[in-house]
């Protein structure tokens, strides 16, 4: 006779001989997937990585693929085309470019595609969630203090009477946009210099992963990262974070195993005038070249997110910068003029190996 006990003992013996056979299954099964990625791992090793760089963006890019040869070349071929594309499109230098000709339209309405409206709309979210202090309007400004001359650095700075007067020709209300136009007050400018580079970088990875979609590497613009894939297929990518005030040294080092980084500094593009360091980044509201901060970095997904808001928190300065990430549920650290590092609460998850 079965009694509750004796069931429960049998069923119980069942499941242990269940058991044990799973245990072996899952056993052999581990053990061939560490196998696997041992393997896999040996000859990604074996073959390492092909690197290659070219000056594009204003800045150097380097792509990282796995493997040697010539489908890593193609590839590395296909990213840099992509890249190339987007850079003459959004150049405002580029006589070419549909910027150059939105620039030049003296009020008029100019066709754009879907891509043109689509940068410009995320760009003109970063200005609303910022107060404005991420504004594409001020190519003006940027020319007037002398960062579109590719001979020279400037060597004085603009009088304050013509800055006031830039001032006018910017912002978000100078822009209509439609889904496939736009007309910018006639002496407004855009300059995507801010947020380009990330959505370049981007499309690039897009592009390669279409082709080779266990693809592992990374694209490096001038310190904007976006990895792909972790490498060696299982390692984190240890990324350095430059000190802005040495040229060799890194501040911090974070780990990706995907996303984004990138870093806005003042070292990047600047001048000294009568000792004062005068950056690329402008403060929309003076005029004058952003000062809270000397360095911004944003952690994301894609890396047209981490580009805008780099920008945008290098603007607003640590306190203002670091709520802003926060409210967004994005990581990242901003250093103030005395080197004082601000961080996200999420932060600290990127600087442990993991
Ligand atoms: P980098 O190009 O050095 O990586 P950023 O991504 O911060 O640095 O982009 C700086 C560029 O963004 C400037 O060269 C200029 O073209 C543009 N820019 C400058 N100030 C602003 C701003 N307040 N908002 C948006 N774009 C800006
Ligand atoms: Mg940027």
């Amino acid at each position: 006779m079965w009694n509750r006990d004796s069931k429960v003992r049998i069923e119980k013996d069942n499941n242990r001989t269940r058991r044990n056979k799973a245990w072996q299954l899952s056993i052999i099964a581990f053990s061939a997937i560490i196998l696997l990625i041992a393997l896999y791992t040996f000859n990604v090793r074996r073959s390492g990585y092909t690197v290659r760089r070219e000056f594009l963006l204003d800045t150097y890019v380097t792509i990282a693929v796995n493997g040697k040869g010539s489908n890593a070349d193609k590839l590395i071929d296909i990213g840099f085309s992509e890249i190339k594309r987007i850079d003459e499109k959004f150049n405002p230098l580029n006589e070419k470019s549909i910027l150059y000709k939105i620039n030049h339209a003296a009020g008029k309405w100019v066709k754009i595609d879907k891509e043109t409206h689509d940068l410009i709309e995320r760009s003109l979210y970063y200005s609303n969630i910022s107060n404005d202090a991420f504004d594409i309007t001020l190519g003006r400004l940027i020319g007037l203090w002398g960062f579109y001359s590719l001979s020279s650095t400037p060597t004085s700075i603009p009088s304050k009477d013509d800055i006031s007067k830039c001032i006018a020709s910017y912002g978000a209300d100078k822009i209509e946009l439609e889904k496939d136009r736009i007309k910018l007050r006639s002496n407004c400018a855009l300059d995507l210099g801010g947020i380009a580079k990330g959505y370049a970088v981007d499309m690039a990875v897009l592009r390669m992963k279409e082709n080779a979609p266990d693809i592992t590497g990374y694209v490096d613009a001038g310190g904007d990262i976006r990895i792909m894939g972790k490498k060696y297929g299982t390692l984190p990518w240890s990324v350095g974070i430059r000190d802005p005030r040495s040229e060799d040294k890194s501040i911090d080092v974070v780990y990706l195993k995907g996303g984004s980084i990138a870093t806005s500094g003042d070292y990047e593009r600047y001048f000294f005038y009568k000792g004062k360091r005068y950056c690329h980044i402008f403060d929309p509201k003076t005029g004058f070249p952003a000062t809270k901060a000397i360095s911004a970095t944003v952690i994301s997904k894609n890396l047209v997110d981490a580009d805008a808001l780099a920008t945008t928190v290098f603007v607003l300065g640590p306190i203002k910068g670091i709520q802003l990430l926060n409210q967004l549920g994005v990581d990242g650290m901003i250093i103030d003029k005395d080197k004082k590092i601000y961080k996200t609460k999420g932060f600290e998850y990127y600087e442990k190996r993991r």
